[in-house]
């Protein structure tokens, strides 16, 4: 098994600080890949990157919720020309410095989201994109 990083996820980049393993990946370019992306070949499942993500953005795979319900304040990031996505976000990281993302999305209390497509993405990544070399 591995975690996953869903849509959630504003490059904040605390998770990437506590994972023993080294197994937590930026997606670059952002504009295609705007998340932190988990090697699930080397993740161990330990959780321990989990409380660290101020947008809860992480889930163990067979826990990533299919009717996630929203808090007021959370963004959806995609790849820059995703349908629905014009919400430019800026903010800053764990380290304060600057996080640019030019395709979000507002989520409102409540709503309900699938965050399950984040699966496939994640491992997208690892066999196709640009994580491939860093899973080795
Ligand atoms: S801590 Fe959360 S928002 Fe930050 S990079 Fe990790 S998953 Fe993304
Ligand atoms: S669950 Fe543990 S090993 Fe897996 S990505 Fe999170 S911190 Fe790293």
């Amino acid at each position: 098994m591995t975690h996953v990083i869903t849509s959630l996820c504003l490059r904040d980049g605390g998770c990437q600080t506590v994972c023993p393993v080294e197994c937590i990946v930026p997606g670059q370019p952002v504009e295609e890949w705007p998340w932190f992306y988990i090697d699930p070949d080397t993740c161990i499942d330990c959780g321990a990157c989990v409380p660290e993500c101020p947008w809860e953005a992480i889930f163990p795979e067979d826990e990533v919720p299919a009717a996630f319900k929203a808090k007021e304040g959370q963004l959806l990031s995609m790849p820059v020309g995703t349908e629905g996505f014009d919400v430019v976000y800026d903010g800053t990281n764990h380290d304060g410095d600057a996080v640019h993302l030019e395709a979000t999305k507002a989520l409102a209390a409540g709503e309900v989201v699938d965050l399950t497509p984040a699966s496939a993405e994640n491992a997208r990544f690892f066999k196709d994109g640009p994580g491939y070399s860093a899973a080795g």
